[in-house]
């Protein structure tokens, strides 16, 4: 797939507000920057209307209005002021641009406007704020797949960018805007579409079709023999899907080397299950509903990646890992009880099937592992929708778990500053003792035990205990800072960072991610 038919609309750099190309423009800012007018000079014209059209409506930076101007000043005649309401109170964050922006093009898309020219005003407490405004404008443009691929449907012609900030974001604006609305794409494809659709084996297809002729190599594990010897966890998931042919579990590996010496190296694992039934433990009361989100974690490293591929980033190396399986019911369901050894040796004693995401990533990570030990300043990743207790501890933040190493060299609160900075807030946990100590087997039969009986909302500790369970189980916890040879490691759990199923999403922590890994070797 070309990079233009992953994007939402064309975007393309303009020249003014007096661009005949647009017909619109939509201004996003507080009511602090109407002070800004007169110093910037692209956006100065304008500013005798906003005076005028703030006299009628007082409140107008924390609403949207469609203000009809001089077509001398904008060709169009029509102003889309969309304000971001408070920015500068201690709770208030760079959100706001994006919450305005997507306010501002809902009221474009309903007014008719096919060409819209997005101009953010800056914010010196929010240096990334036009960067964060385009992607939530872009957010309302995005077509799902299912739709496109039966009608050439066409919400704009083109989105139009005129930086007027002067931070490195706003410098390269256009570039970072289309290589996230370009991840954006897949990631949504692949976390929002239906569970046939976006089966394992049709998630595979797509996945090579987004990334053919381009800078990421993909490779697929599909032949189930293989799964079931090298994958043996994510096999007893996938088995009662695996008497359907096209439900059965695909390993899809993405592979980049950047030019330049290697400096990093990051592995990074997804949980991709494309529905969870919760197998026979089955979800019962209408929790199934929504469950097709359950691959989101693979959907965010398919949209790492084609960041990566649009960025070309220098001097890093990243592998992904997308485990997709279908978590059926059915006459050869795993069930609980079962004692599976895993890739790594350890005998794994079955509690409770629908916590199936821990089990279906622990045989990749620990390929991932074994790769990162011969691999150039490693660090590990897996990205999960793994818990309901991390979506009642932190909403619709994801959480970041360091190992010991990760922990030493400040990843997790680089990366917060970093999620701060570009709208993505991320929550950090810790690790005690207790989480380990969790997970020790019950029995002799096993080495350790995958949980409880319990869903993670009834048990304490139920979004981090998965964390030293996935540790264990893959023997990361050998590379912990007291051995020869440490290893970085860091579980993000997404919880329900993904959003309201079926309301499109906004990729969390997508966002952060690219912005802490990928942009500092652009
Ligand atoms: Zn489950």
């Amino acid at each position: 797939m070309s990079l233009q038919s992953l994007l939402s609309t064309k975007i393309v750099r303009a020249a003014s507000i007096a661009d005949a190309a647009f017909d619109a423009v939509v201004l996003v800012g507080s009511q602090e920057s109407v002070k800004q007018f007169g110093a910037i000079q692209q956006v100065s014209a304008i500013a005798p209307a906003v005076d005028n059209f703030l006299k009628l409506h007082r409140g107008a930076f924390h609403s949207a209005s469609l203000v009809q101007v001089d077509s001398s000043v904008v060709p169009s005649g029509r102003l889309i002021l969309s304000g971001t309401g408070h920015v500068s109170r201690d709770y208030d964050d760079v959100r706001r641009y994006q919450a305005a922006a997507r306010k501002g093009i809902e009221l474009a898309l309903s007014a008719g406007v096919k060409s819209p020219l997005l101009i953010t005003l800056p914010n010196a407490r929010f240096p990334n704020a036009e960067l964060v405004a385009a992607l939530g404008a872009l957010t309302p443009v995005y077509t799902p797949l299912n739709v496109r691929e039966e009608e050439n449907k066409q919400k704009l012609q083109q989105l139009g960018l005129l930086a007027v900030g002067n931070s490195d974001t706003s410098a390269r604006l256009e570039q970072f805007v289309e290589a996230y609305d370009a991840s954006f794409t897949v990631c949504r494809d692949v976390g929002e579409t239906g569970p046939e659709r976006m089966a394992p084996p049709r998630v595979a297809e797509y996945i090579q079709n987004a990334f053919a002729n381009g800078n990421i190599k993909v490779t697929v594990v599909d032949d189930q023999s293989v799964i079931l010897k090298d994958f043996p966890l994510m096999a007893a998931v996938n088995r009662a899907a695996n008497a359907v042919k096209e439900h059965q579990a695909r390993l899809i590996r993405l592979e980049y080397t950047g030019e330049g010496e290697t400096q990093d190296t990051f592995f990074v694992v997804g949980k991709g299950v494309t529905i969870d039934t919760g197998g026979c433990d089955l979800k019962t009361g209408g929790h199934m509903f929504g469950m097709c989100r359950d691959k989101y974690g693979s959907a965010v490293v398919g949209g790492f990646f084609k960041a990566i591929d649009v960025l070309k980033p220098k001097n890093i190396k990243a592998v992904g890992y997308m485990c997709m399986v279908r978590n059926s019911i059915g006459s050869r369901a795993y069930t609980c009880d079962e004692v599976i050894t895993s890739r790594s040796g350890k005998r794994i004693h079955i509690y409770n099937t629908d916590a199936e995401g821990r089990l279906t990533m622990l045989d990749p990570l620990t390929l991932a592992k074994e790769e990162a030990l011969k691999a150039k300043n490693p660090h590990l990743f897996t990205v999960a929708t793994l818990t309901g207790h991390e979506v009642l501890s932190y909403g619709y933040y994801a959480a970041i778990m360091d190992n010991g190493p990760a922990k030493a060299s400040g990843w997790a609160r680089k990366v917060q500053e970093v999620g701060d900075e570009f709208g993505q807030p991320i929550e950090i946990s810790r690790l005690h003792p207790e989480d380990f100590a969790f997970h020790q087997a019950e029995c002799e039969q096993a080495d350790l035990r995958q949980g409880n009986t319990k869903p993670s909302v009834a048990t304490l500790r139920g979004h981090q205990t998965p964390a030293a369970f996935l540790q264990m189980a893959s023997r990361i916890d050998e590379h912990g800072t007291d051995s020869a040879h440490p290893l970085k490691y860091s579980h993000i759990d997404m919880g329900g960072c993904e959003g309201d199923h079926p309301s499109v999403s906004f990729p969390n922590p997508l966002v952060t991610l690219v912005a802490g890994l990928v942009l500092p070797h652009v």
